[in-house]
């Protein structure tokens, strides 16, 4: 560790590189203050970010970020949540993090005012969006790791061990969504079936996480060979290319005829909430991870007659990451095995264009910043 734990050791510049959203689909690096770190908040120095799928959306759509009541656009807004780095800075009386501490971190510090911060659901935080009341969800509604330096919460924080690389860090929080969906599938997982769809990156870690703690079997639907190769290194028993067989089906086939316990939903297929039902036994459940683009027809009838229940997540609530890290630091999967390629901060246009055209197979685009 280069960094001197518990006294000032870091020098830090007024001034930090930081990329902005212009218009849509327009993004250019600039100039800005560092920013302070206020009460129960640190001073993060970035040291690497993954690139997700939903910064693509915030850059050329603006949606789910939000800022000023608005979209995000000409705001001097810095777009990036899947980042990890240095605690360089504290804020008053923080005694949590020292100096040099390496962290990775969540993207939503709830207001921890409302009701569902009080109950851990801070990603659904009802003063979402009002900074002003205290809510930050990095990335989204204020300025997040496209940058040199970004401001965190302390509870947003997790420890980093030191034989974990910076570009592993970065995906603790792909894997904590992953967890929080198991999670609101009541957790207790060991020995049921887990059918995930979808093998992205919050996919293909859900096997991995569902596999680490029990599952059995995990079997992982997808359309590319190549990402469901990766979903058995990951500790998917079965995999099933739905080009060649049909899910259901086959999910039917290799659980006897009854079904699973448990589908969580990671492709965003508009049939896929259809297929999660005939996929389930009674009584199942279902976890939406993804959304589709269009509204979908779905047989409520049924879910009702199954007693099916289905349950949507936002992000990675409820300290879920914190888990994540656990099994992580564990060695219990590899979740180094979806990152694929590495840029620097200068170079983030054609990181961006790697991660959204899959250029040579890109699965987990990390930026990594030397300081
Ligand atoms: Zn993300
Ligand atoms: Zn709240």
């Amino acid at each position: 560790m280069t960094a001197q734990r518990g006294n000032n050791a870091f020098r830090i510049p007024d001034k930090m590189k930081a990329w902005v959203l212009g218009k849509p689909d327009e993004i250019r690096l600039t100039e800005k203050p560092v920013p302070q770190p206020a009460a129960a908040e640190v001073l993060v120095r970035v040291d690497a970010v993954a690139i997700c799928a939903t910064d693509l959306e915030i850059i050329s759509h603006g949606v789910p970020a939000k800022i000023g009541g608005g979209l995000p656009f000409e705001k001097n807004f810095t777009p990036g949540h899947e980042y990890m780095g240095t605690v360089v800075k504290l804020g008053p009386a923080v005694d949590e993090y020292d100096l040099g501490d390496r962290v990775t971190v969540e993207v939503h510090a709830g207001c921890g005012r409302c009701e569902r911060c009080r109950q851990g659901m801070y990603t659904s935080c009802l003063n979402y969006g009002e900074p002003q009341k205290g809510h930050r969800a990095n990335g989204f509604t204020t300025d997040g790791g496209f940058a040199e330096y970004a401001i965190n919460h302390i509870n947003t924080l997790v420890h980093v061990p030191d034989d974990m690389t910076d570009e592993e860090a970065t995906l603790v929080v792909t894997a904590g969504t992953s967890m929080y969906g198991l999670d609101v599938l009541g957790g207790l997982i060991a020995g049921e079936g887990v059918v995930v769809l979808g093998p992205g990156p919050i996919g293909l870690l859900g096997v991995a996480v569902a596999k680490a703690l029990g599952a059995d079997p995990v079997i992982l639907t997808g359309t590319r060979d190549a990402r469901l190769d990766l979903g058995r290194k990951l500790g998917a028993d079965h995999v099933v290319n739905i080009r060649g067989e049909d899910p259901v089906v086959a999910v039917r086939r290799l659980t006897n005829g009854k079904g699973v316990h448990f589908v969580v939903e990671c492709s965003g297929a508009p049939e896929a909430m259809n297929q999660a039902a005939q996929m389930v036994n009674r009584g199942g459940r279902i976890c939406l991870a993804a959304f589709p683009h269009e509204p979908v027809l779905v047989d409520l009838a049924y879910l009702v007659r199954n007693n099916i229940y289905v349950y949507g997540i936002r992000g990675e609530g409820q300290s879920a990451t914190h888990r994540a890290m656990a099994l992580m630091k564990q060695k219990r999967f590899d979740a180094k095995l979806i990152h694929t390629h590495s840029f620097t901060l200068d170079e983030l246009p054609t990181a961006l264009k790697y991660a959204r055209e899959r250029i040579d197979d890109a699965i987990k685009v990390v930026v990594k910043i030397p300081h």
